[in-house]
């Protein structure tokens, strides 16, 4: 892989992405340097094989690998990123390494990357399910599931779906989608960002390289999407009004220009407008990469969803238990208490920018109310776990969260 070849290259963070990514890149011929501030993933990384330094302390590296979950200035700068800024390396993420070798191995491969507050996930895993649906060669994940450089060298007609998180599209230099979404932008992770204009940044840099044939799919359903700006040729999105250019829901049915996709209410997995957003952003992005029309109904309805995600984990005398601990923010809170005429809430935990407030219009729908931290008795038609917090008070993460919950429900039904 010549371009890494002798390329003296940090990479700082060690977690499940960037040892596979220290690896690969050793791999192929890079100088690499690893280092992580713990020292059991500094032992794993020596074990491996890898050459383990504190990049800090003299710098002389082409580029600094930085996990994305570790900032670079605010609200506190790792001393990697500041010895990297004052040599003037780059700073850049595991997916723009893909980019440089797919391109380097001479293939055409395409990437489609995705960004926004909320629905990233379940649009990436939708997009790659109905390329993969289609027949063509896929590595699906970035930001959730596979990391970039754990990710195959695919053929021409390959196609790699990205989840971006906007700590990640900080740190792309040359990678150019040729499709890309954002899909909304409401306040989140304000201390890494400073502020709204600073995320919006952040998260529009997705169009950064585009141009020409590219395209780029931007939500019509809040003020911040809407006032976005790309350089490729456009198409938006809405679950809440028509987008002629683009695809958007029409009663119950997601539609574009040239007529009728399918009816959503036989897509289960996908409930809810700001679903069928997701599923008009993975329809045009689809389109544009050469699946054909026909194709796209029976692969949103195959669509197998997403743990965590408004996910039912079990029925008991009639109530429907729903775990949505992935909705670590108001904003995903409120489209799942949105599906649901009468609820038993659950919700709690370390609080986000703006807390609760705006879920205030909602609240007519809750029956019951309950802190994460304590049991529930009574019911409505839906117990729903959703947070609209962050898991950290107890739990390693959402992931824990909901696993926890969905035992618990398992354990209630068989008791
Ligand atoms: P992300 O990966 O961006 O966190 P997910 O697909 O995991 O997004 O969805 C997280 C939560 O966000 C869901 O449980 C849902 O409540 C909410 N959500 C999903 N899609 C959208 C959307 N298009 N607009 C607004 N909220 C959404």
């Amino acid at each position: 892989m010549t371009p890494f070849v002798g390329q003296r290259i940090a990479v700082v963070g060690l977690g499940k992405a960037g040892l596979p990514a220290a690896l690969r890149l050793a791999e192929w011929g890079a100088d690499i340097t690893a280092w992580d501030d713990e020292d059991t993933a500094r032992a794993e990384a020596g074990r491996a094989g890898l050459h383990v330094a504190d990049p800090a302390t003299d710098f002389r590296f082409d580029a600094l690998l930085l996990s994305p979950g570790i900032p670079h200035e605010r609200p506190r700068a790792h001393p990697a990123a500041t010895a990297a800024l004052r040599a003037g390396a780059p700073i850049l993420v595991d997916a723009e390494f893909l980019f440089r070798a797919v391109r380097a191995a001479g293939s055409g491969a395409r990437f489609a990357g995705i960004t926004g507050t909320n629905g990233k996930s379940t649009t990436t895993a939708l997009l790659g399910h109905i390329l993969a649906e289609a027949g063509m060669p896929v590595a699906v994940g970035g930001n959730l599931g596979t990391a970039a450089l754990s990710m195959p060298m695919l053929p021409d007609a390959g196609a790699y779906v990205l989840e971006m998180s906007s700590y990640m599209l900080e740190r792309i230099d040359i990678l150019r989608f040729n499709v890309a979404v954002m899909l909304n932008l409401t306040p989140d992770h304000l201390d890494r960002h400073g502020d709204m204009a600073g995320y919006a940044a952040a998260k529009a840099r997705i169009f950064a390289r585009q141009a020409g044939e590219d395209l780029a799919v931007l939500g019509d359903d809040d003020e911040w999407t809407r006032g976005a700006r790309a350089p490729a040729r456009l198409a938006r999105i809405s679950g809440r009004h028509a987008c002629p250019g683009g695809a958007w829901l029409e009663g119950t049915t997601l539609r574009d220009a040239a007529g009728p996709i399918l009816d959503m209410r036989e897509a289960p997995t996908l409930p809810g407008a700001h679903n069928a957003q997701n599923a008009a952003a993975a329809a045009v992005m689809a389109l544009a990469l050469g699946v054909p029309r026909p194709a796209l109904a029976t692969s949103i309805i195959t669509y197998p969803g997403l743990p965590h995600r408004h996910e039912q984990v079990g029925v008991i005398r009639g109530v429907r238990f729903i775990n949505d601990s992935k909705a670590t923010n108001a904003d995903s809170t409120a489209r799942a208490l949105e599906s649901h005429a009468r609820v038993v809430w659950i919700a709690g935990g370390t609080g986000k920018e703006g807390g609760i407030e705006p879920l205030a219009p909602l609240f007519g729908r809750v029956a019951h109310a309950f802190p994460a931290d304590c049991a529930f008795g009574g019911a409505a038609d839906v117990v729903l776990l959703s947070p609209a917090a962050a898991s950290w008070d107890q739990f390693t993460g959402f992931d824990q969260r909901g696993d926890r919950f969905r035992a618990l429900v398992h354990a209630m039904e068989k008791a």
